[in-house]
């Protein structure tokens, strides 16, 4: 597009020009089906690198769709934040996002909140059946420009009707029925989600009685990933979870309950259910499945590594590694970080091996992956902690982890730091966030200096650099 304002010029021209000739049968009542809606088309906008025939096979449309419908011609050139309209998406409307589906969300209540048919959703993402809609997928929607959002409506509590609901909602109950699909408003049920317009988004697809909201955290969820789910409660209810067999301990914060849970960095890639069950203070409880997608974590392996057999799965080794666990078991009821984490050695650059890369020991065929992140000398040799939390492990002299410190963060979050030359606190100090611990050193199985940092919940170890990218929760 050499000149972007004159395309959407001559665009704008030959839509009004379209508007004459369909009003011109209407004047001499020749009768053009009337109230015909014109097809409506969602608008992509155009990101650095896309390119047109990319952006077609994306969109499974045809190059020559795609230019005839935005009036395109062969030498214009695509920029960055041109608008173009997708014609195999005829009937949606508003602007194209990728998004992830999240906790409780179905293709009802997708539609619902963009305000997209089903049919065209389902031709969208190419879904062929609803158990298509896993966790942490990823999915085209649309969003308005206006800065209006469907947010969910209050849910309706039992023996309350949609009417009732939404008119405590404050908006026209006929208009929100049409706006949910229903044919009129005595067709609402209870706990079914609804959405209604709103200045504020919502990221919850649940409506139960006295739960504000549900969320699944941290998507999509790679291996050894670390994952949130944070429930907003009115009332006192009891949670319990289950993703893939893992179990997070949900801790009462106020109003809200979270849960932390590690996936296992050997868990299969795949689909995995998650269970949940919120029980009411009279023993109601309330149960949804849905299914989650765990991705691949694309670890790399290492070459095998020779160390003298006589440190390999003997009975010290399997002692020492009993004694961590069951340092890191406890799930502490109180959340002692704050913010985004620092760095224990201050520099990214000075990664030498990261989380998760398989690992065979003197070619046993056994595999053992990379249960932290090794961190070479940065700017210095000093290790900080890495957010506030107490000492629970002051260990010397270990076999594998040499001299070694652990820190309980809270909500079952642990952290460790192996092979130190020195240990700079004690047990049951309570340490901030930036405060040296210790020195980087080549004490225990370690073939030169570093510093092996590893993060734990619940027992699992999980992938370090998460808690230095992002804040939790
Ligand atoms: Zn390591």
């Amino acid at each position: 597009m050499a000149d972007y304002t004159n395309l959407r010029k001559s665009f704008l021209a030959r839509r009004f020009l379209l508007a004459i000739l369909f009003l011109i049968p209407l004047f001499f009542g020749i009768g053009l089906r009337p109230a015909q809606a014109q097809a409506t088309y969602p608008v992509y906008i155009v990101e650095y690198g896309d390119t047109l025939s990319w952006i077609a096979q994306r969109f499974d449309t045809t190059l020559d769709q795609l230019m005839t419908l935005n009036n395109i011609q062969p030498d214009d050139v695509l920029r960055p934040g041109d608008r173009l309209q997708i014609p195999s998406l005829e009937g949606m409307q508003g602007v194209l996002t990728t998004e992830y589906v999240t906790l409780g969300a179905s293709l009802t209540s997708l539609s619902r909140r963009s305000q997209t048919d089903t049919a065209v959703l389902v031709k969208a993402n190419r879904l062929t059946s609803p158990s298509e809609l896993f966790i942490g997928r990823e999915i085209i929607m649309t969003t308005q420009e206006n800065g209006s959002y469907m947010t969910t409506m209050p849910a309706i509590k039992p023996g309350q009707s949609f009417l009732e609901a939404s008119v405590l909602s404050g908006k026209n109950t006929w208009l929100l029925a049409e706006m949910n699909g229903l044919a009129s408003p005595t067709m609402g049920m209870p706990m079914d989600t609804y959405y209604m317009p709103s200045t504020e988004e919502n990221g919850s697809n649940l409506a139960l009685p006295g739960v504000k909201s549900i969320v699944l955290d941290n998507l999509p969820l790679y291996q050894g990933d670390t994952f949130l789910i944070e429930v907003e409660s009115d009332q006192p209810v009891t949670i319990h979870a289950d993703l893939a067999s893992i179990q997070p301990t949900f801790v009462d914060l106020g109003g809200v309950q979270m849960a932390y849970g590690g996936i296992n960095a050997l868990t299969e890639p795949g689909v995995y259910p998650l269970t949940m069950t919120v029980t009411y203070p009279d023993g109601s409880e309330y149960r949804f499945d849905q299914l989650v997608m765990i991705s691949s974590g694309n670890f790399s392996i290492d070459e095998p590594l020779q160390v003298d057999p006589e440190s390999i799965g003997t009975e010290e080794e399997k002692a020492e590694n009993d004694k961590f666990k069951s340092v890191i078991a406890a799930v502490t009821p109180a959340q002692y970080w704050d913010g985004l984490w620092y760095s224990p050695a201050q520099d990214a650059d000075c990664i030498i091996s990261q989380f998760g890369s398989r690992r065979t020991y003197n070619d046993n065929p056994g595999l053992y992956y990379h249960t932290g992140l090794d961190l070479g000398y940065c700017k210095g040799t000093d290790v900080y902690a890495p957010a506030r939390g107490t000492v629970v492990g002051v260990f010397p002299d270990q076999v594998v982890r040499g001299n070694s410190i652990v820190i309980d963060h809270g909500m079952g979050v642990y952290t460790t730091y192996m092979h130190l030359s020195e240990i700079l606190v004690e047990q049951g100090d309570i340490v901030e966030s930036g405060q040296l611990i210790g020195i980087i050193g080549t004490t225990g199985r370690s073939t030169g200096p570093h510093l092996h940092f590893e993060v734990d919940i619940q027992g699992t170890p999980v992938n370090p650099l998460t808690w230095l990218r992002r804040e939790f929760p």
